[in-house]
Order: C-alpha cells, then structure tokens, then sequence
C-alpha cells in the first residue's frame, strides 16, 4: 500500500521506526525486536539507511519481513554516497522486493568527501532517479527548526518547495521537543506553497545521555519542560524511561488534537518503547 494513502486516511496514522544492523551477528535481535514492533497494527514502519550505504541490503531485507508481516514498509534510501550504478542496483532490488514507498534522502556528507564531485548533491535528484525507475510513493526529510547546514528555515523551505514539486508526495520531521516549533513551521510551509502532508517525527528520549548527542545532531531546542524532567530523573534511568515516554505521548496526543495525522515515532529498535506509546494511545487510534 502506498504510505500517502495511509496518511490521508481517517484513522490517526502511529508509524515506528527501525534501524538495521551493522553486522550480520546483530540481525536475529534487530529483526525480533521488528516483528514484536510490527504486531503493534502501525499504520507503516520505516527502515533507516546506513550513512553511506553500508547497511543497505539489510535496510532492504528487514522491509521485507514486515510485508510479510502486513505491514507497509517505508526503506529510507541516501544518495550522497552512492554512484549512480549502485543507487540503481539498489531501487531495483527493492522495486524486486515489492517495496512501494521510500524516504528519499541526501544523506550526510562524509568529513573529507569531495564535495565538488558528487554524483548527487541533493535528495530532489535522488527523487528524479526514483521517478524514472517506477511508480513509487516518495517521502523526504523536512527540519522545522532549519537543516543544520542552512543559512535559515526560510532558504530551507524554498528548497523544501524543490524537493516538493520534484516529486516528494509527503515529508517527514526531525525530531521537535516543542509542538509549538512544528505549528510555525507548517504555518510557513504553507505560506510558501508547500501543501503535501507532513508527518511529525517524535523522539521518545528514555535516557540522559540521549539528550546531548541528539542536540548535537540536529541542534534542537530543548524546552524547559523537557530540561526540568532530565535534570529530576537523567539519574535514575527507570524513571527517567517513564518520563520520557510519557513525555513523548502527551506530544502526540497534543498533535492529534490539533489536527496533525500522522505521527512518526522514532523507536530506535525499542520495542518496549514502542509498546507502551501505542498503550497510552489506545483509545485515541482505536
Ligand atoms: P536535502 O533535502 O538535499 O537538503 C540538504 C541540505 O541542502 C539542506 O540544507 C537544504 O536546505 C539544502 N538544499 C536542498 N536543495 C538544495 C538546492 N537545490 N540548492 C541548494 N541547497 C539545497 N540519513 C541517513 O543516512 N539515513 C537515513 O535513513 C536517514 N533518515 C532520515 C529520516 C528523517 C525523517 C530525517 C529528518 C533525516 C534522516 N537522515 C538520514 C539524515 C539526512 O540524510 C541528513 O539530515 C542530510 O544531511 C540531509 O538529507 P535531506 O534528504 O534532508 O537533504
């Protein structure tokens, strides 16, 4: 099935995701950890893509497993590191597999690559690589609070207007603390044209040690609510579990109610994580 017809659904659409192994040894636990996720009835699961490719037959072999568990999979796929042959190699074996949907991305730049003789430098060529290869549904990354190699979110959005009407039938978020950040990106979104629907990605942090590494990745801001909860329980990690999920599921009750359709958990393999989000939403996705 086609993720953007999941996400114009009436039902609010809960997604989870998933990241492969490194190693061939570490598969039989990342692929449990899926299938205990996947009986979770989510309106789709997503697949990350190793920074420069590594992981990709894995990325494609756990995409797999969950069609065979019924469920859509979403295979995130970069380009920056890739040449054109492998990239095509790759949507092949995943157009082989059955995969409709993929989350087109540029990927990071290795420190030291020549940036002057990329094959791809942007994900919106990734995209015109996807169209001339199938039908496929298209989603790509959005940052509300500015990609953080942009000079502002307002360049990144007129990119993001690029990348839209390249192809990208939907966008999914970084990771936000603050709802607020989201309403007035959308709000800007729209005022730029921008109008394909856009899932919020939300990050259950279940331990202190999350919170500067997360920082350091995508610059959030850290809302003092949040702050309050790591300074009371980054020590006691049971506790600080709790909070951090609950926090999570306040987020997402909070962006349902405001009209917001589908929310994107980032999971990180926990399935215990991912459990007890999809228990304090029961009634609210029936
Ligand atoms: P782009 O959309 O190409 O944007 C990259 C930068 O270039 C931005 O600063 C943008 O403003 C600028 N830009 C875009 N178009 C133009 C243009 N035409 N001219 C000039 N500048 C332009 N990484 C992985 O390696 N594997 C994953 O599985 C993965 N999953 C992700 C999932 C989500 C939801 C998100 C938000 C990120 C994910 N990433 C993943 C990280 C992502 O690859 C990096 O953030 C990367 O640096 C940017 O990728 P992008 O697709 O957003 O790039």
């Amino acid at each position: 099935m086609k993720i953007i017809d999941i996400i114009k659904g009436e039902r609010p659409c809960l997604s989870f995701e998933v990241f492969p192994p490194k190693t061939s040894d570490k598969y039989a636990s990342v692929s449990h950890a899926v299938s205990e996720i996947a009986k979770l009835n989510p309106g789709y699961m997503s697949v990350t893509y190793g920074a420069g490719g590594g992981t990709s037959d894995y990325t494609a072999k756990i995409a797999a497993e969950l069609l065979s568990y019924g469920v859509t999979p979403l295979a995130h796929l970069s380009c920056v590191s890739s040449t054109r042959e492998k990239l095509s190699a790759q949507i092949e074996k995943l157009k082989s597999l059955g995969i409709e949907n993929i989350l087109a991305l540029r990927g990071d730049i290795p420190d030291g690559m020549d940036k002057e003789n990329l094959e791809y430098r942007y994900a919106y060529e990734l995209i015109d690589e996807l169209k001339r290869h199938g039908d496929f549904c298209i989603g790509g990354a959005c940052y509300p609070e500015g990609h953080p190699e942009s000079v502002s979110v307002g360049k990144d959005i007129e990119y993001l207007k690029t990348k839209v009407d390249s192809g990208c039938q939907f966008l999914t978020t970084q990771m936000f603390f603050d709802n607020n950040i989201l309403y007035n990106f959308l709000y800007r979104l729209l005022r730029t044209g921008v109008d394909v629907p856009v899932v919020a990605g939300i990050m259950p942090v279940t331990n202190a040690s999350q919170v500067k590494r997360i920082c350091s990745i995508s610059g959030n801001t850290l809302p003092q609510k949040f702050l309050r909860i790591v300074e009371r329980y980054g020590d006691n990690p049971a506790a600080m579990k709790q909070a951090g999920i609950a926090y999570a599921a306040e987020q997402i009750i909070d962006l349902y109610a405001n009209g917001i359709n589908a929310v994107h958990v980032y999971s990180m393999n926990n399935a215990d994580v991912a459990f007890k989000i999809r228990s304090m939403l029961s009634d609210i996705i029936a």
